[in-house]
């Protein structure tokens, strides 16, 4: 029986991780599928703060487990593939065997959706983004045309962000008007530097042969018509995908799939905490999930305090 299982190990679970471990609950920490999180596909991260000179972020999520680890927290490699919330202690099923636990910490995080094309695969961390707040200030974007994939709110936002950076934003855009809010789209479309591309799709990323992006081929789905496009970068902001599916029924979440918290990061389900992107599809730092892990490290602790009186 555990006191605390953290379900992921991004910068949410780990932080999780490292209050309940230097509150002596001892959390066993599921790493999933991608141990580390999503930051440990990105180079440098400029933004963490205490890294003056940036840190990569493979070494950042290390140290991160370290730290926690330092303290008691245990590490093991699995997925959970089901969770039972309806009964205290929680059952979980890892890689097939069940788990129990008191408490619940669920920081799985969300995917980023892709376009779905190799050349995008190939050259993501080339010039392939999918976070304008995280790489757009990076020198290789300085001055160069770019790219924004998507018509909603996040492609206008990131577009309108970009436009700091770059010499010119195109927003690529499937339909002939965005899907953003009226507000987000007028900020974007009224901005000179931004040069929408109505009814395209990127259909190739250039180039795979140099090893970095050069451009984009694109498609006008009304006419077939080809063209392409100079670009140093690709941002795709066509959508998030949380990893919550698990989750369905039991906790509380919004139209996509975001767990809604009661309360601070407390859900529905009481001894059930949230943290990180799972839970945040607004901010979507790292930072804010690292202390959104805190959070609810602190609510779980006290839970289990409120339980043992
Ligand atoms: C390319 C890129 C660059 C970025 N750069 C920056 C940056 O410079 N600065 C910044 O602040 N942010 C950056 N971000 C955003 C940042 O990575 C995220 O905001 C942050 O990782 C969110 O942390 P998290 O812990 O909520 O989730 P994640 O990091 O996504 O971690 C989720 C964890 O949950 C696990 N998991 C999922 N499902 C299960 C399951 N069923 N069972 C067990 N485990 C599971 C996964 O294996 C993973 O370990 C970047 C993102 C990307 C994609």
């Amino acid at each position: 029986m555990e006191n605390v299982v953290v379900i992921g190990s991004g910068c949410a679970g780990w932080t999780a991780a490292l209050y309940t471990a230097r509150a002596n609950l001892k959390p066993l920490v599921i790493t999933g599928q991608q141990p580390g999180g999503l930051l440990t596909t990105t180079t440098i991260v400029e933004n963490y703060p205490g890294f003056p000179e940036g840190v990569d972020g493979y070494e950042l999520m290390t140290r991160m487990q370290k730290q926690a680890e330092r303290f008691g927290a245990r590490t093991t490699f699995g997925t959970v593939e089901a969770a039972d919330l309806s009964r205290r202690p929680f059952t979980l099923t890892v890689d097939g065997e069940p788990l129990q636990t008191r408490t619940l910490i669920i920081a799985t995080g969300a995917s980023h959706r892709h376009l779905g094309l190799d050349s995008e695969q190939k050259l993501e961390n080339k010039g392939v983004t999918y976070c304008a707040t995280c790489d757009g200030a990076l020198p290789m974007f300085r001055n160069q045309p770019l790219v924004v994939v998507g018509g909603g709110d996040s492609a206008c936002e990131e577009a309108t962000y970009l436009t700091r950076f770059g010499s010119v934003v195109y927003l690529i855009h499937r339909r002939d008007t965005l899907r953003a809010s009226k507000i987000m789209a007028d900020r974007a479309l009224s901005n000179p530097k931004i040069k929408p591309r109505w009814d395209s799709v990127v259909t190739d990323v250039l180039d795979v042969k140099q090893d970095k992006v050069t451009g984009v081929q694109l498609k006008n789905v009304k006419t077939g018509e080809q063209s392409s496009l100079d670009a140093a970068g690709v941002f795709v902001a066509i959508g998030h995908v949380p990893n919550t599916q698990i989750f369905k029924g039991q906790l509380a979440m919004d139209d996509n799939g975001y767990l809604v918290p009661a309360q601070g990061a407390s859900t529905n389900v009481p001894g059930v905490f949230v943290a990180g992107d799972c839970a945040d599809h607004v901010y979507r730092q790292a930072v804010t999930a690292a202390g959104m892990g805190c959070a609810a490290a602190i609510e779980a602790e006290r839970f289990l305090a409120t339980q043992n009186q």
